[in-house]
């Protein structure tokens, strides 16, 4: 048999190597962006590979055995993962994600949930640490996430009706496995768990009110999630998408809610609680009402680059950095600088009708699956 053949070099994303400045003053933890935004929120991918196919981010047809997923040379390790998340903690981030792809699918991934545990706000803190998943294999999973230190969990989850919810993970996978995983979560005490659905007019709306119900009073927040035009593959239209204000008046005809205020600033959901006390559900209205005039989040992707923004289409090659012999108050600098200089605000673009000047003209956008959500 053949050996695999294994590119040395994955050439899909542009990405520059930064600028490592001379002299820099270390980090302060204050630092702010071009438009005055701190960093706060790191999410990682720890890889770009899933076994869902959900047609809005990583469609059959363009995902199929075909497809060069990254070799494993090229992801960082939980070592390099570590250290850069490390110095953006420095900078001010008091919040982790992970992410993917599919981030359960990636092996031993608790030994990184244990590694970034252990980090520490420069008050001695520990840091907010989740994690995204499908929930797939969540039920085998949920117990040794929490032993290794991981707080609470996201479970996507787009219907409860098992055939619209095999038809949109277009990989046949049961619902019930799923509703398995989110009650193992629950159990080992990774709550308050929040569920994400992602909202397509004509594909699964008729799930909003279903989800509501299931849901309500169980401790699980439901979010509803705006079908968005990230990457460039998923064929995305404008009228696929439901508005979250229409999202809202369909729970609110059948179980009222009143609005209520966010938790903390840059918060992407809008909250919302039942009147009689059941619960909160939450919509993330990412097309129709842009929140880039507070966004804290930067994104690591599972090979090391830095995207300032999800619909970006350039990173920043901290992987050259870090495999690169510098030192990490060379890499702290070199990540303040990069922050310093973003001026991302995609959303806010294309609602004022300028998206080809957000999206960077002629060039591809990164994929969903490759930074994360
Ligand atoms: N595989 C994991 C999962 O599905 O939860 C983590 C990665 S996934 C890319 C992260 C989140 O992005 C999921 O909640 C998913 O529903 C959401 N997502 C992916 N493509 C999207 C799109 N086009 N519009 C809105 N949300 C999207
Ligand atoms: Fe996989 Fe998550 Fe993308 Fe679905 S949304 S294809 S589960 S990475
Ligand atoms: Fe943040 Fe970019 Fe989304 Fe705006 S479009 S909220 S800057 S990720």
């Amino acid at each position: 048999m053949a050996d695999k053949v294994i590119p040395l070099a994955d050439q899909r994303y542009v990405a520059r190597v930064p600028i490592v400045p001379l002299n820099a003053a270390p980090p302060t933890g204050l630092i702010g962006d071009a438009l005055g935004r701190p960093l706060r929120d790191l999410r990682i991918s720890v890889t770009d590979r899933c076994n869902f196919r959900c047609s809005y981010c990583m469609p059959k047809e363009v995902f199929d055995k075909n497809y060069n997923f990254l070799p494993h040379a090229s992801l960082l390790s939980f070592e390099e993962i570590t250290r850069a998340a490390r110095l953006f903690v420095a900078h001010g981030v008091r919040k982790i994600r992970l992410t993917g792809g599919e981030p359960l699918l990636r092996k031993n991934l608790e030994v990184l949930v244990g590694m970034l545990a252990e980090l520490r706000t420069p008050e001695g803190e520990p840091l907010d640490l989740t994690l995204t998943t499908n929930g797939s294999v969540l039920a085998r999973k949920a117990q040794a996430l929490k032993d290794a230190g991981l707080q609470r969990i996201t479970v996507s989850l787009d219907a409860l009706d098992d055939a619209v919810f095999r038809r949109m993970n277009d990989a046949d996978f049961p619902v019930a496995d799923v509703l398995a995983g989110i009650d193992a979560a629950q159990r080992a005490g990774l709550g308050p768990i929040k569920v994400n659905m992602v909202v397509k007019r004509g594909t699964n709306d008729h799930q909003i009110v279903p989800m509501a119900r299931h849901f309500k009073g169980t401790g699980t927040i439901l979010r509803f999630i705006e079908y968005m035009d990230v990457g460039a593959t998923n064929g995305w239209r404008m009228d696929e998408v439901l508005a979250s204000a229409q999202v809202v008046e369909r729970v609110q005809a059948e179980l009222p809610i009143e609005a209520i205020a966010p938790n903390v600033l840059g918060e992407t959901a809008e909250r919302w609680r039942y009147v009689d006390g059941g619960g909160e559900i939450g919509v993330i209205s990412s097309v129709t009402q842009a929140f880039c005039h507070d966004c804290n989040r930067a994104r690591l992707s599972t090979e090391g680059k830095l995207f300032l923004c999800l619909f970006a289409s350039h990173g920043h090659d901290l992987r050259a950095l870090l495999r690169g012999g510098h030192t990490d108050a060379q890499i702290a600098a070199a990540i303040g600088l990069i922050w310093q200089q973003r001026n991302d605000r995609y959303s806010e673009l294309r609602s004022a009708g300028q998206a080809a000047v957000g999206a960077e003209s002629g060039a591809r956008r990164v994929e969903m699956h490759y930074i994360g959500g």
